[in-house]
């Protein structure tokens, strides 16, 4: 087994679209980034690549790449799941949870599950998402921006 961390943040302003797990989710702001600035799938990939040993989303789509300008962010996590299939590393399980204090994303995470599971060719039930505030406290309290944590476990060959 191999055990990934990853941690991602991004600004919250207005005239972006909201794009989590490769949800557009209706709201009045949206993440800036270079891609569509999916703070939830960013930190999925990190965990995975953290897993694999290899690295992180900025070493392999770097945000000065105009390749990446206004990417889908599920595009790229796609393309971390085929670097992880070369390697012949099988997912596990993530967890994660995206920490924002508007809008209620709970509908919502139904619906990034399916995305993320899907993308990783995993069944839903390794994947598992949660939604929480930090009371009002700090940058994603004042609705600056939003923050996700992910957790991954892969397994080696040896274990499948
Ligand atoms: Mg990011």
């Amino acid at each position: 087994m191999r055990i990934g961390h990853g941690y991602d943040v991004h600004r919250l302003v207005e005239g972006r679209p909201l794009v989590l797990g490769g949800v557009t989710v209706p709201w009045k702001l949206g993440l800036l980034g270079h891609s569509d600035a999916d703070v939830l799938t960013h930190a999925v990939m990190d965990a995975l690549l953290g897993a694999a040993g290899l690295g992180d989303i900025g070493r392999h789509f770097p945000d000065h790449d105009p390749a990446y300008r206004g990417i889908s962010s599920i595009t790229l996590l796609r393309q971390v799941a085929a670097l992880l299939r070369e390697r012949q590393l099988a997912v596990g399980n993530v967890d994660a949870t995206i920490v924002a204090q508007q809008p209620k994303l709970a509908p919502y995470l139904t619906g990034m599950r399916r995305n993320l599971a899907v993308c990783l060719g995993v069944a839903e039930d390794r994947i598992n998402l949660k939604a929480t505030t930090e009371e009002g406290l700090g940058f994603t309290g004042i609705g600056q921006g939003m923050a996700a944590h992910a957790v991954a476990l892969l397994k080696e060959p040896e274990d499948m």
